[in-house]
């Protein structure tokens, strides 16, 4: 649908405009998606190069306007069909000689609540981030006669920052066939802190430590995985600095093991959390504020940036990071049933601080409950864990594949 639109909106405009210079073309978007967040909704196009734009709202119908140099559109540019149910429609194409032009056609009144051009940085492309809010009909009359000039006058913002010293671990290049894929496990608690005390008074740090070096010796068995530990002996770590550990090593995934106890004695069964969206927005604007934002996302200094575009950053790292954790998420449910009881609802999220590295897909495992007997008796033995990490091998091993062949089909 929106292809054809392009290509009667491209021809309709090459007849009225068929000058010698109609073939300039200044750049190419690349792609063009749309995301629903809690507050708001991101449109972000993704370019060949930076480019001047202006954006503007016109009401009846509502709808918001793009205006670019003259770009081609590659084949396939375009949000995918779950765009937020306030978006009715998009289109795009050559609006004169020079000029390409987006509309969105939203069902209700929108403000351009921020616009930014994204140099290519770290791995990542150029980008226009555009953020619409929902907005009153009288608010949104009053500033659709401002806002051309408004974002105008601010347009393109620029990041100054050097080149980061570590690449990102998101966008870059897949590793090499013979490159190892870097997989860091987390045993939680250690040291002055036990964890959860299970029913026999066995120690969670314990317990995780051992399943770690479990998965360690299973994972290295295939010869694909790199295994970093966060702690390989009973030592206190920061939830800060286990992530800090894993994006040293340029860890791929990272894998916190973890053991529940809960006072009722007959719950048991595994689980597996990743970070959830609503936590994780509140974490992009505390960690904009955070005085180690220079070292948050791959080693960018944002030092000279502004918050909002330092959380716009994070925002879109944490973004695709969640998905990769919640699809990886999948995969470990559907290998670890049948072999291991799970809870019934066994994919969960949280705000865990351990796995709010923004550019490391990041899952916790709970292994069980120490408050029940069956599970304690379970997590103390070898042969349990062994199985416990077979599974996790092979829903690694999955993902992993899915990530790579993704890579190459790119
Ligand atoms: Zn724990």
């Amino acid at each position: 649908m929106i292809q054809r639109l392009f290509i009667l909106l491209t021809l309709l405009l090459g007849v009225l405009s068929a000058t010698p210079q109609a073939t300039a073309v200044d750049g190419t978007v690349r792609d063009i998606r749309i995301g629903q967040h809690p507050d708001k909704i991101r449109f972000v196009m993704d370019l060949s190069q930076d480019l001047d734009f202006t954006v503007f709202s016109l009401a009846d119908p509502y709808r918001v306007v793009i205006d670019l140099p003259e770009v081609s559109f590659a084949p396939g540019a375009g949000p995918d069909e779950r765009r937020p149910a306030e978006i009715k429609g998009f289109r795009f194409g050559l609006f004169r000689p020079g000029t390409s032009r987006l509309v969105i056609d939203t069902a209700k009144p929108f403000s351009v609540a921020a616009a930014f051009m994204l140099p290519a940085k770290a791995g990542y492309g150029p980008r226009i981030v555009i953020d619409l809010k929902p907005t009153s009909r009288a608010a949104f009359l009053e500033e659709s006669q401002k806002s051309v000039a408004a974002f105008q006058a601010n347009k393109r913002p620029r990041l100054t920052a050097p080149e980061p010293a570590v690449p990102p671990l998101l966008n870059r290049p897949p590793r090499l066939a013979n490159e190892k894929i870097i997989v860091a496990i987390d045993a939680g608690h250690g040291g002055v802190d036990p964890g959860a005390i299970g029913v026999s008074g066995i120690y969670e740090k314990n317990i995780v430590l051992n399943a770690a070096r479990i998965l360690r010796k299973e994972l290295e068995r295939t010869g694909r995985y790199e295994v970093i530990l966060t702690r390989d002996s009973d030592v206190f770590l920061r939830l800060r600095e286990r992530i800090a550990i894993a994006r040293r090593a340029g860890a791929d995934l990272f894998l916190s093991l973890h053991a529940d106890s809960i006072p009722n004695r007959k719950l048991r069964g595994a689980s597996i959390y990743t970070l959830s969206e609503t936590a994780s927005d509140k974490e992009a604007s505390l960690l904009a504020e955070n005085e180690n934002k220079s070292d948050i996302i791959a080693g960018m200094d944002f030092g000279t940036e502004t918050p909002e575009v330092t959380s716009i950053l994070i925002d879109l790292a944490q973004r695709e990071t969640m998905n990769h954790s919640a699809r990886f998420a999948g995969m470990l449910v559907r290998e670890m049933r049948g072999e291991v009881k799970l809870l019934k609802t066994a994919h969960r999220f949280a705000g865990f601080a351990v796995l709010k590295a923004p550019d490391i897909p990041s899952v916790l495992i709970e292994l069980g409950f120490l408050s029940n007997n069956h599970d304690e008796k379970l997590l103390r033995s070898n042969a349990h864990l062994t199985r416990v990490a077979a599974s996790l091998r092979r829903a690694i091993d999955d993902y992993f594949d899915l990530v790579q062949s993704a890579a190459r089909a790119n």
